[in-house]
């Protein structure tokens, strides 16, 4: 017996639900049409600074039929990476992005979603597609917002209706037929407080200028930080959640249930002077497994050097 659309949306939420993605809305798979004057404006503007892969791919970018041959769904997911209050930095420390407080989320969630895959195909039969966890050139919010799993709020980041903004996405390009999720309203109304909160003025409604982002200039700027460059960091030396903090839709987090990303004590215990006398063979014991690895030490060394530079 074939499976109608939503039959197989259906199968797909469900077996989702069980692997702990939290949220899981499906879109059928054409052109974004609103997007592109926007990503074409973006670069434009080259808000991407040295991101120069941003640059490649537009057309796929676009249009996942373009990227996955045969494309007819795109399926987005969430998980929630935030942390219980239990697990937290020192706060006379610096300050490194939640999403990297436990194991690598490219590694853990690609790991949850071939889990996913295999029960997809056994209770489906056959089907072909992809998956991404941030590997590809996908706008992996844009999809998640068209899915109805949130809106994109003023701070460029996906916010889930009484669940906030502090989660991974990640996508299934499929050749199955579904009934796909329609979008839902942006609750941003009037409040400006990430516009107000971010440090480097990055934002402007709905759009970060990413060669303006703390979270660009700690983690995917390969070079020495400009020398004219006069920006607080406010001792982020690894991404920057300011625009998440102060966002009143993430005081409904709840911690994760992950323990894949449970945070390692000795991590959580490294004060300014540890952070700032790490050694090779600590940082490699620390965050072998970690997405603070992308910069390796030579880079936080870098991100810590520049506080420093800017303290008064
Ligand atoms: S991550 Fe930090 S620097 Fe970047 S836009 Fe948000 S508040 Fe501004
Ligand atoms: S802080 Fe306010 S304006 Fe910014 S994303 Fe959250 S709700 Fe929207």
């Amino acid at each position: 017996m074939s499976r109608s659309p939503k039959n197989i949306s259906d199968t797909i939420k469900s077996l989702a639900s069980r692997h702990g993605f939290e949220f899981c809305g499906l879109s059928n798979a054409d052109f974004l049409e609103a997007e592109a004057p926007r990503l074409e404006n973006w670069l434009s503007q080259n808000m991407q600074g040295n991101m120069s892969y941003m640059e490649n791919h537009f057309d796929k970018r676009l249009d996942p039929r373009k990227l996955v041959d045969g494309c007819k769904t795109v399926v987005s997911l969430v998980y929630n990476y935030f942390p219980s209050p239990d697990f937290q930095p020192l706060q006379d420390s610096f300050k490194v992005s939640k999403y990297a407080f436990g194991a690598d989320y490219h590694v853990v969630i690609k790991d949850k979603m071939k889990l996913l895959w295999d029960d997809l195909q056994a209770e489906l039969g056959d089907f072909t597609g992809r998956m991404f966890v941030d590997s590809a050139p996908i706008l992996e919010k844009a999809w998640a917002q068209k899915s109805g799993i949130g809106w994109i709020g003023k701070n460029a980041n996906l916010i889930i209706p009484k669940r906030g903004s502090f989660y991974f996405l990640a996508e299934m390009l499929i050749d199955l037929t579904c009934e796909p999720d329609g979008p839902i309203k942006d609750f941003c109304g009037t409040c400006t407080r990430c516009i107000d909160a971010c440090p480097t003025d990055a934002i402007t409604p709905y759009v970060v200028d990413g060669s303006k982002c703390i979270s660009y200039f700690t983690i995917e700027l390969k070079e020495n930080m400009p020398i004219e460059l006069q920006k607080d960091f406010k001792d982020w030396i690894f991404g920057c959640d300011i625009c998440q903090d102060v966002c009143p839709w993430n005081r409904f987090s709840k911690p994760h249930q992950e323990p894949l990303f449970e945070t390692n004590s000795q991590f959580l215990g490294l004060n300014r002077q540890d952070w700032e006398g790490l050694s090779e063979d600590l940082f490699n014991e620390l965050f072998r497994y970690s997405a603070i690895n992308r910069t390796k030490l030579k880079g936080i060394k870098r991100n810590i050097a520049h506080i420093k530079k800017m303290e008064p």
